[in-house]
């Protein structure tokens, strides 16, 4: 038995044995959970694997860029994460499938989902947005968020029950200036969550989102990036500081664990303190 496996069989050991495994038993525990969270070489789904990953469930990460998934797996395997790889491009059906089925394949089932991937391909007024830029922006930011729901949801069911958490966006409360179609497709994540939750309740499976504020990833650098915009921006927070990816990530892993396991439908937004209402 190589000493990998043997790991494997210890953490097995102790995540279902009542008594030795007190600890890892614990309601943060997501020991012998299998999550896949896409878009999840960088920013808040790198963060979110690692906040899964840490908490001791095997991850699935995924994004576009085979050279982006190789540095993420070995991020995390430095890490002692349990942790597969796969390029996905959730807009791409065949992509969301392959996911699907290497998840299958080299982990067994699927208890976590966390959708995360977004894009926004427009900045300006949304009457000049055209429908090119709808149908990219509806298609990778609602529409796939839902079709890689459907395709988990059966796995988990097998499983006894799972988690679905999506990330939208503070944008989707407050839409942002020259962020209209995003923000809407943010907004449309709100309702999908509510819409999903009470259907997928008698699957034992809860359905939660979270809605970061300004994180400091990639995505967001032309926001944090610009002093004039950040200077307004920080009116609005009570936290006088851009988030960063694993204060989001941890949320996520909590909304995936036992310790919220009356919480589903909901929206916990991580924003510094940017009042959130629809
Ligand atoms: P990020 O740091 O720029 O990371 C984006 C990730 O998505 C990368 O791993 C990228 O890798 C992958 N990706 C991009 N398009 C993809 C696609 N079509 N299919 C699969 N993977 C794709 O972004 P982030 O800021 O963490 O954003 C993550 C989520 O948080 C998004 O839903 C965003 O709307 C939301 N959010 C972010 C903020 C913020 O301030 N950062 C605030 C609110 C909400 P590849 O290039 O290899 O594909």
């Amino acid at each position: 038995m190589n000493c990998r496996v043997m790991l494997r069989s210890v953490f097995r050991y102790i995540g279902t044995n009542p008594v030795a495994g007190q600890r890892s038993m614990s309601q943060s525990s997501l020991a012998g959970k299998v999550a896949i969270v896409t878009a999840s070489t960088e920013g808040i789904g790198l963060a979110a694997a690692q906040a899964l990953g840490k908490r001791g469930a095997h991850v699935v990460v995924s994004s576009r860029r085979q050279a982006n998934v190789d540095k993420a797996v070995a991020l995390l395997q430095s890490q002692s994460i349990q942790v597969t790889g796969t390029t996905c491009n959730v807009g791409k059906a065949e992509d969301r499938e392959k996911l699907v089925q290497t998840t299958l394949d080299q982990c067994g089932g699927i208890d976590i989902l966390v959708s995360n991937a977004a894009v926004n391909p427009f900045f300006g007024n949304i009457m000049d947005s055209t429908e090119e830029v709808w149908d990219k922006i509806l298609s990778v930011n609602v529409k796939s968020a839902f079709l890689i729901t459907k395709l988990v949801v059966p796995h988990m069911t097998k499983r006894g029950g799972g988690n679905v958490v999506f990330v939208s966006s503070v944008a989707g409360y407050q839409p942002m200036q020259a962020l209209g179609p995003y923000s809407v497709s943010k907004t449309a994540l709100l309702g999908l969550t509510r819409v999903l939750a009470p259907e997928l309740a008698h699957s034992n499976i809860r359905v939660n989102c979270v809605a970061p504020g300004v994180i400091k990833t990639r995505f967001s650098s032309a926001l944090w990036g610009n002093e004039d915009i950040m200077d307004e921006f920080k009116s609005q927070l009570s936290i006088k500081r851009v988030g960063e990816p694993e204060e989001v990530g941890g949320v996520i892993a909590f909304l995936c664990s036992e310790e919220a396991s009356y919480i589903t439908g909901e929206t916990i937004t991580v924003t510094g303190g940017i009042g959130c209402r629809l």
